[in-house]
This record gives C-alpha cells, sequence and structure tokens, in this order.
C-alpha cells in the first residue's frame, strides 16, 4: 500500500510572510488526512516556513528545489546538503526539468545530487518527463530510460527515493496528462525499476504526477494505480486550491 504523496513546488515564489500565512492555512485545511504533503519553498525562506510548520503543529514535509552535489567549499551560490537538514529540511528535488533546461542539468550532475542527498539522509525526489518534440518523435521510453537509468546509477536502496514524472509539455502550461495517459507512463516507469531492482521495490516506489496539476483534475489522476502522489506548481501558491488538492480523497 503506498501512501498518496502531494507535494507543492513553490518555485521562485512568495515572500516570507505569504509563505508562512500559506503553511497556516494549509495546516487548517489540511486536518485529518492521511496523505504525506510536502511543501519546497526557495532557499530563503526554508528557515521561516520550517518554523511555521512547527508552529502549526502539522505534518508537513520540508524540501528544497535543489541542491549542490558538493557537501562543501568554493562553490558560490551553491547550497550544501548539510545546510539544507540544519534548518529542516529532510526532502530535496533533483532534475526539476527547469533545472534540465534552463541551467543545463544533466543526467550525470543530477545523479550526482541523487547520490550525495541519499548518503547525507535526505530524501530524494527524481523528476522525469520528456518534451512535446521527444513525445511526438517516439523517444518516450528511451527519454525515461535514460533519465532513470542514469540518474540511479550506483543507488542501490530506492527506500528514501521518490519518482516525479512530469511532461515537460504539461508543466505550467495548463495542459494535463489524460489521466490513461499518465497513468500509461507511471506503469512503464514501475515497470523499468522492476527490472532495474525488483518488483518488491517497484510495487513500494512513490511515483508523483507533475503537470498542470489543479483541484479539478486531481481526483482523477490520483484514482489511477500507478499515480501515487502529485508533483504541483502553480496550483500550490493557492492555499485553497493546494488544500483542495492535499485532501482530493473528499472531493
Ligand atoms: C512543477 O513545478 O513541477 C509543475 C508541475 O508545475 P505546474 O503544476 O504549474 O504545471
Amino acid at each position: 500500500m503506498r501512501t498518496s504523496y502531494l507535494a507543492g513546488n513553490w518555485k521562485m515564489n512568495l515572500s516570507i510572510s505569504e509563505a508562512k500565512a500559506l503553511v497556516a492555512d494549509l495546516a487548517v485545511g489540511m486536518k485529518g488526512t492521511d496523505n504525506k504533503v510536502m511543501v519546497a519553498p526557495p532557499f530563503t525562506m526554508l528557515s521561516a516556513v520550517k518554523e511555521a510548520i512547527d508552529a502549526s503543529g502539522a505534518s508537513i514535509v520540508l524540501a528544497a528545489q535543489n541542491m549542490s552535489d558538493s557537501t562543501s567549499g568554493a562553490h558560490t551560490g551553491e547550497v550544501a546538503p548539510a545546510m539544507l537538514k540544519e534548518v529542516g529540511v529532510t526532502s530535496v528535488i533533483l532534475g526539476h526539468s527547469e533545472r534540465r533546461s534552463i541551467y543545463g542539468e544533466c543526467d550525470a550532475f543530477i545523479n550526482r545530487k541523487v547520490k550525495l542527498a541519499l548518503d547525507q539522509g535526505l530524501e530524494a525526489v527524481l523528476c522525469v518527463g520528456e518534451t512535446l518534440e521527444e513525445r511526438q518523435s517516439g523517444k518516450l521510453e528511451a527519454v525515461l530510460d535514460t533519465q532513470l537509468v542514469e540518474g540511479l546509477k550506483g543507488v542501490s536502496d530506492l527506500s528514501h527515493v521518490v519518482i516525479a514524472y512530469e511532461p515537460v509539455w504539461a508543466i505550467g502550461t495548463g495542459e494535463t496528462a489524460t489521466p490513461d495517459d499518465a497513468n500509461s507512463v507511471h506503469a512503464y516507469i514501475r515497470k523499468k525499476i522492476t527490472e532495474l531492482y525488483s518488483q518488491e521495490v517497484a510495487d513500494s516506489l512513490i511515483i508523483q504526477y507533475g503537470g498542470s496539476v489543479k483541484p479539478d483534475n486531481v481526483k482523477d489522476l490520483m484514482s489511477m494505480e500507478h499515480i501515487d502522489g502529485a508533483l504541483v506548481g502553480g496550483a500550490s501558491l493557492d492555499a485553497k486550491s493546494f488544500v483542495t488538492i492535499c485532501t482530493y480523497n473528499s472531493l
């Protein structure tokens, strides 16, 4: 049995006071849910959001949106895993398509971060997904194979790994993969993980879907066999929307 895991990626949005208010509203709205909920604020808000989470008494996972592939030293502008842990972060999103496309992060670089995050005791949320061009030219499975094999190279234990399937063409565009379409890709990912690891590992792996998840499509997506959660961008910035997504079971 996989616990539903709903995550809000705030990207480069919100002020500290808006973030604190959002956490307070989220904590009230998610009361009673058994679902796992995560928020991923920008680095500068992590401490304040941690305080807000603690003050609310809610069980909300605090994640970073990125992390250095090194532990310390001369890496101007980077943030080390120990620094994240020091402010209460327990999870980190890695290989988001915006990191891949805007900042040129390649699979080998992302793999170093995944391994380092796990070594340092952080949960790693590895994002994978194809562009529209890759999908239309029949490369979907090849792209996923590469991102999974390379991204997880040298990782023997997936118990602290989450995979987020985010078709690039569905991120921030209002376009969503249909639930059936997303489910078949998730099933493919689970099959690939079975080949690379084992059926048991694949069966317990959380695979989130990301790409314009909203209150009006979350229930249909989450009703699919292989969709275990959502990585939500835009709709996680509004308390009412994100609460509805996190408590989709009662829709
Ligand atoms: C994301 O940030 O990973 C994302 C899926 O964004 P959106 O929900 O806005 O499409």
